[in-house]
């Protein structure tokens, strides 16, 4: 371990990495880095490196461990073997089950177990490398793998802490920091400021704290706003890069298909609204009776114009013999007078 430093923050009020006093680390995010897991997140902040893979909801086995009305959340933070200076021995000890259980509780308040009884969220949080606040860099990462690994929360969690060197309070502690400093109060929170984490080293006075804890909130919600654009990327992403299936292809041929008869007819109607509008073009133009009279004429055939003939021929055939008959009926009835007065005058 290196020794402690004389001093942690200069003349400049910038600390021994160059930050202000209120700044967080550089933080970089990669989602869905385990293809195996339901959700995975890669997280760098400053020197830390952290592995976060989700599991479930699935079946809780043992089923003696099932509870009846929600969801288990099993948290695990692990520190790898080389993720320090000194080796680290590996397996659970008092420090990470203690991490792992304040972070499961972190979570608890916001996934919404309800959903999933007798079922288990599995959240494995591996540290690469440490360089102090790496419960709160697992949980910033826990936070991205519960989200993509699609399960309900009523907020994503943010995390940073705020410790105390030269007599300031400083956010989002070094690894220098951490160990020499006289406090380190490491907490999480949802969007709506509802603190579900909250532990502390050394001491503050009620002022400091206060003033700590608002520190605390400006850090989460800076984190909580990379953590979303980290999220929103990575949707964006996932669409770009949706492979179409075989038979979705096959039904955007048969799309296709349709369109083409769609605009067909479309056309169709195009063109007969325009053949409409024409006539009526034509009607206006005409402005009179006898052009419309002319236009009307103008649609009937020869055939109708000679049947119509025909049947003028017809009607004066029919007039004629009605006269002839009239005629000789008359000549007839004369013939009979005649006959009768020739009959008389026999
Ligand atoms: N650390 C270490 N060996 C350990 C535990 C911690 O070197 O066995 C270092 C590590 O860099 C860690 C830092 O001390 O990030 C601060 O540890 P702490 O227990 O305060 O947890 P953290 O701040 O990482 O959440």
């Amino acid at each position: 371990m290196s020794d402690k430093p004389e001093k942690f923050i200069d003349e400049n009020g910038l600390r021994l990495d160059g930050r202000q006093i209120n700044e967080i680390r550089q933080m970089k995010i990669k989602i869905g880095v385990i293809s195996r897991a339901d959700g995975s997140c890669y997280l760098e902040w400053g020197n830390n490196k952290i592995l976060v893979a989700v599991y479930g909801p699935r079946e809780l086995h043992p089923r003696r461990l099932q509870k009846a009305d929600s969801a288990l959340i099993r948290y695990r933070y692990n520190m790898a073997a080389f993720s320090v200076e000194d080796r680290i021995r590996p397996g659970p000890n008092r420090r990470s089950i203690e991490i792992s259980k304040v972070s499961r509780e972190a979570f608890e308040p916001v996934v919404m177990t309800h959903l999933y009884p007798g079922a288990v969220i599995d959240v494995f949080a591996e540290v690469l490398q440490a360089d102090a606040g790496t419960r709160t860099a697992a949980i910033n990462a826990a936070s991205i793998a519960l989200a993509d690994a699609g399960i309900p929360m009523k907020s994503l969690v943010s995390s940073c802490a705020v410790g105390k060197v030269d007599g300031q309070l400083v956010l989002d502690l070094n690894k220098a920091e951490d160990n020499y400093g006289d406090a380190d109060l490491p907490v999480a929170m949802t969007q709506d400021g509802e603190i579900t984490l909250l532990q502390m080293d050394g001491n503050l006075t009620q002022e400091e704290f206060k003033k700590a804890l608002e520190m605390c909130k400006e850090g989460c919600r800076q984190i909580m706003e990379i953590q979303k654009e980290a999220l929103r990327s990575k949707f964006a992403d996932d669409q770009l890069a949706i492979e179409v299936p075989d038979e979705m292809v096959e039904s955007i041929d048969i799309a296709v298909t349709l369109e083409d008869v769609v605009e067909e007819e479309r056309e169709t109607e195009v063109e007969a609204e325009a053949s409409a509008e024409e006539i009526t073009k034509s009607d206006a133009e005409a402005g009179s009776e006898d052009a419309e009279i002319e236009d009307a004429e103008d649609e009937y055939s020869v055939e109708d114009l000679e049947e119509a003939d025909a049947d003028e021929e017809i009607l004066e055939v029919e007039e004629e013999p009605v006269d002839l008959i009239d005629e000789e009926a008359g000549n007839e009835d004369e013939k009979v007078a005649t006959e009768g007065s020739e009959t008389r005058e026999q």
